[in-house]
């Protein structure tokens, strides 16, 4: 059986990975860092057949031990500091994790390396916040970046560093720049959770108000599940290349909010949001669309899940999850279809 390693399988992305890589019946390995991590007994407990491994981006000895122990054929490094806000007030973490980290897995399988024929593929999550201030629109895999947080920062050196020991030592290395995505595994930190969760809390009575930063800045989002197939793809290509991974589309964080508390029947959500300028960004980035045209073209791949449906799908599991949680009969609110 094929063998994969996932770094930061223990968010979002990893766990679909995960899920999806077992599916296709790779022996599946993900490395957790530091003792006693509370995610694991809860990951252990949904995926049983997911072997755990302990290492860290921050430490390469372990990242060598680990993939010469492991011995995989691909590795998806997904483990990052991925908060754009928290970028912002640890920005030394964040290069360190979520860029040199690259760097150093890099080195890690140049060292360890897989067989003549079958050396290790290796996939990096890159992001479109490297895009930025963007420079055109849609953005495509040629469309310069132009970073506007820590985390957009250390996410191009790990994107070009990846092309770097693509041609500089022939690795199978892929960048998929993946656009927002989203899902009900989503941290409650970002806007797209934070806002299904708070509209099913105030529907539920758990919440009387959502506190917000800015409604008007524009996402591509899309459902993770469907992305993490084209990581995959990415790596049973004959030769590495880059890929921008997008639906195509871009809504407001307003649109957003609409549609979260429509999906619980409340149609006049302005009483409920707040502005609070502390969730405002030292730098913004204002608009985000991508063109997946070449993923379309060269990998087959196509997002399935559209925008609406990804809301209606978050709203009804946070809805689920807070009335089980405060032991609330859901048939006895009055929800919409
Ligand atoms: P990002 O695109 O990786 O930064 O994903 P986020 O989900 O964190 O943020 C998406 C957009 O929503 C950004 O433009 C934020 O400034 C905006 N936003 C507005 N209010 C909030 C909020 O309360 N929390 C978060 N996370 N983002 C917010």
């Amino acid at each position: 059986m094929p063998r994969a390693f996932i770094t930061g399988v223990t968010g979002q992305d990893g766990q679909h990975l995960a899920e999806f890589l077992h599916g296709q019946g790779y022996d599946v390995f993900g490395m957790v860092k530091g003792q006693n991590n509370p995610r694991v007994a809860a990951l252990t407990d949904e995926m049983p057949w997911l072997e755990l491994v302990s290492g860290d981006l921050a430490d390469l000895p372990s990242l060598v031990s680990v993939l010469e122990m492991v011995q995989p054929d691909e590795v998806y490094n997904l483990g990052a500091i991925s908060f754009v806000a928290l970028s912002f007030t640890q920005p030394e973490l964040t290069a360190n994790i979520t860029g040199l980290g690259v760097l150093r897995m890099l080195e890690a399988i140049r060292m360890v390396g897989g067989t003549h024929d079958n050396p290790i593929r290796f996939y990096q999550a890159s992001s479109s916040e490297m895009f930025g201030k963007v420079r055109e629109t849609p953005q495509t895999e040629m469309t310069p970046f132009h970073p506007r947080s820590p985390y957009g920062c250390a996410k191009v050196f790990g994107h070009d560093i990846t092309v770097n020991y693509r041609e500089s030592y022939g690795l199978f290395a892929c960048s998929g720049i993946l656009f927002n995505h989203e899902g009900p595994r989503r941290g409650l930190e970002f806007v797209t959770r934070k806002v299904t969760n708070a509209a099913a809390r105030i529907k539920l009575g758990l919440q009387h108000e959502l506190v917000m930063g800015t409604l008007d800045t524009k996402r591509d989002w899309g459902f993770a599940g469907d992305y993490v197939k084209a990581m995959w793809m990415m790596l049973q290509q004959d030769s590495p290349e880059d890929f921008v991974i997008a639906t195509g589309e871009t809504q407001t964080v307003r649109e957003l909010v609409e549609r979260a508390f429509a999906a619980v029947g409340i149609d006049d959500w302005e009483p409920y949001v707040r502005k609070d300028p502390k969730f405002d960004r030292p730098a913004e980035v204002d608009l985000l669309i991508g063109d997946a045209s070449k993923a379309k073209e060269q990998l087959g791949w196509e997002p399935e899940v559209a925008f609406p449906e990804l809301v209606t799908m978050m709203v009804a599991n946070d809805l689920a999850l807070e009335a089980a949680k405060a032991g609330i009969d859901l048939d006895t609110l009055d929800l919409p279809g």
